[in-house]
């Protein structure tokens, strides 16, 4: 295992076409693309990391995951009333459907669905009351208490997210944000800030795996759900194409962080700022291509 990492670390560093910076978000802009990371954190409680596995980045949409957890532990399934379990087949950030679908967001990785994952878990508290639930969510997963938010990620967002500003303002109008506007995207830009480390985000990502001897954040029947939202939503309209490629359930964000269980075996975390047409870490996915295939942890079949 160790060796496949040491390859595929070495192997992203030479690549000639790295993807492109996500810079809509003033400070990711600055992010040097010539770094990669990777971890697997296996459920036997094995971790093994390569490259730059120790450098703290923004997690943005991986935050998602998290989210959804905790939406789900305040209301259960009656989260499933305000957002949808669909596939959208557009960017992570389109307002198209919202529209048409009268304010109910196809599912909650879409940055409309996070919204009101959001505003689910800030239900009833402050901002600062949530964020600190939300924090103290990860570092129990990741049995690490180092973990904390980027202060100046969350204010570059905030200051420049119009594009989330009228989504939420799309969905208040339909009725489907309980606290305010400003309240939810002040409390979903800072959740997207966590900045986390390869490693972290492998330990972290074993609360969706069964099988480890961690301390259970969700029932068994809630971590298969969230992996199946997973592996058919949590790319966007790059959903598709990396369950053809990796087939495996994973989440990426905008930092270039993707996160991929593999049921049963591993959580897999890789971290390359480099991004393909879908807002997806371009060497990140090929090198989840590259585990999946070496170690036939396809949830399809062996190789
Ligand atoms: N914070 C980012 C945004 O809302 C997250 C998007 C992403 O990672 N795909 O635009």
């Amino acid at each position: 295992m160790q060796e496949l990492l040491n390859n595929i670390a070495n192997a992203a560093l030479k690549s000639e076409d790295k993807g492109q910076v996500a810079t809509y978000i003033p400070e990711l802009a600055k992010i040097d693309p010539n770094q990669f990371g990777i971890s697997i954190a296996l459920a036997n409680g094995d971790v093994f990391s390569a490259g730059d596995a120790h450098v703290p980045f923004s997690i943005q949409s991986v935050s998602k995951v998290f989210a959804l957890a905790l939406a789900l532990g305040r209301v259960g399934d009656q989260l499933w009333q305000r957002v949808g379990r669909e596939p959208s087949g557009l960017s992570f950030n389109s307002i198209l459907l919202l529209e048409k679908e009268e304010g109910i967001p196809r599912n909650p990785f879409i940055n409309a669905g996070a919204l009101v994952a959001t505003d689910t878990y800030l239900a009833g508290s402050s901002p600062r009351e949530a964020l600190g639930e939300l924090v103290r969510f990860i570092r129990a997963a990741t049995d690490d208490e180092s973990i904390h938010i980027n202060e100046s990620v969350a204010s570059s967002e905030l200051a420049t997210g119009h594009r989330n500003f009228s989504l939420a303002h799309y969905l208040a109008s339909f009725g489907n944000l309980r606290a305010s506007v400003d309240k939810v995207l002040g409390t979903y830009c800072h959740q997207c800030a966590v900045e986390m480390t390869c490693t972290q985000l492998a330990l972290a990502g074993r609360f969706l795996l069964e099988g480890t001897d961690m301390p259970k954040l969700v029932s068994s029947e809630r971590r298969r759900r969230i992996n199946a939202l997973m592996m058919t939503c949590g790319h966007y309209d790059g959903s598709g194409d990396f369950a053809f490629r990796v087939g495996l359930p994973g989440k990426s964000g905008v930092g270039g962080g993707i996160l991929v269980i593999a049921p049963g075996r591993a959580s897999i975390a890789v971290w390359s700022p480099g991004l393909n047409k879908y807002g997806n870490s371009k060497l990140g996915t090929e090198a989840m291509e590259r585990i999946a295939h070496e170690t036939g942890w396809s949830v399809f079949g062996m190789p």
